[in-house]
């Protein structure tokens, strides 16, 4: 039988909009002495902004901007969403509504085929315009000449080490701008076709208002929060340094994430994962908590033993108070 206690627990938790999947989960919020935080959409806001576009010499900035959100139209992740919702720039640049065919996806001229998406990695797709026509015998890259008989061209947007690994040519010009841009705490992604990469797109996500505070609130409960990222080691120490995260995970691939989690578990922690992602649901469930944000995805929701609707971090240390006097109440 389950005490009324809890029952009040969870009935006053779902008043605080924390959402808590059984009354059993109160024991496991009060025995956690570590909090994991995803950085992107959870520490941060996860509505990136594009802030500038680093093309390499000889290269459109306009064109690769056009390109890359043609690719990006077809993912969810935060960074394609400021590239191709053209967030941060103006709307004249924006790539214009997308109509779905039986050939591809159509952005403004361009047409999309063959998308593909790596998990931490980056997306790709052949980009062609509306009317290089359809029988693609000529396709296979026209090479960097201007924008007229553009073909089709193999275009990849994505994290350098990705684009490396996958033999794409990166300039020292692009190499350099990304290395600039996460020195100060952006988050960059290149853009490349035939085999080179033709600009470093810089972005930036701001803090959440309430993140500074509910870090504070968490540390002042005697949880020790640590900051998990796929993101650079720059833009995850600029995000932690603002609320005050001094242990700091980044360029974690999403696969590797639930293993950090237990590496944590391995080393005597008792750990909470705060996500919103489908890259975050792995180690939400390795979590001996897992808390998702409400404005994140169903699968991280599912993932999670608490979910916090209005995606406000200070509603985790609320869930963790209101564990601990719940319990205190039985006891
Ligand atoms: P996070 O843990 O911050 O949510 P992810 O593991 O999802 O990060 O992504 C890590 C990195 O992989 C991103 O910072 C970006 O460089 C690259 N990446 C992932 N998805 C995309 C995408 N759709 N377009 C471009 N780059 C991407
Ligand atoms: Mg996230």
């Amino acid at each position: 039988a389950t005490p009324t206690a809890l029952l009040v627990g969870t009935g006053r938790g779902a008043q605080l909009g924390i959402l808590i999947k059984g009354p059993e989960i109160l024991e496991s919020t009060r025995r956690i002495d570590t909090v994991v935080l995803d950085k992107t959409g959870t520490v941060t806001a996860g509505a990136m902004a594009l802030e500038s576009v680093v093309p390499a010499p000889g290269v459109d900035a306009d064109e690769a901007l056009r390109l890359a959100a043609a690719v990006e139209d077809r993912s969810e992740h935060p960074v394609a969403r400021a590239i191709a919702d053209g967030r941060g720039r103006p709307a004249t640049d924006a790539p214009g509504p997308a109509s779905t065919g039986a050939d591809g996806v159509t952005i403004g001229t361009l047409q999309v085929f063959d998308f593909r998406s790596t998990a931490g990695g980056g997306v790709e797709a052949v980009v062609r315009t509306a009317h290089s026509g359809l029988g693609g015998s000529s396709d296979g890259g026209s090479g960097s000449g201007g924008s007229g008989g553009l073909g089709a061209r193999r275009v990849m947007v994505g994290r350098t080490s990705w684009l490396d690994e996958a033999g794409v040519h990166v300039p020292d010009e692009v190499r350099d701008a990304v290395g600039r841009a996460e020195d100060d705490g952006a988050t960059a992604v290149v853009v490349a076709w035939d085999g080179s990469a033709r600009a470093a797109l810089v972005l930036r996500d701001p803090v959440k208002p309430t993140s500074a505070e509910a870090v504070a609130e968490l540390k002042s409960l005697g949880l020790r929060p640590v900051l998990l990222t796929g993101d650079s080691e720059g833009a995850a120490r600029a995000a932690a340094a603002e609320v005050g995260i001094d242990d700091v995970i980044a360029r974690v691939l999403p696969a590797d994430k639930a293993a950090t989690i237990s590496r944590l578990q391995g080393e005597g922690r008792t750990v909470a994962m705060v996500g919103d992602g489908v890259n975050d649901a792995a180690a939400l469930a390795t979590a001996d908590l897992g808390l998702a944000m409400g404005t994140g995805t169903d699968v991280a929701i599912e993932a999670s033993d608490i979910t916090l609707v209005r995606g406000d971090l200070r509603a985790a240390a609320t869930a963790v108070r209101l564990s601990r006097h719940t319990l205190r109440v039985i006891k």
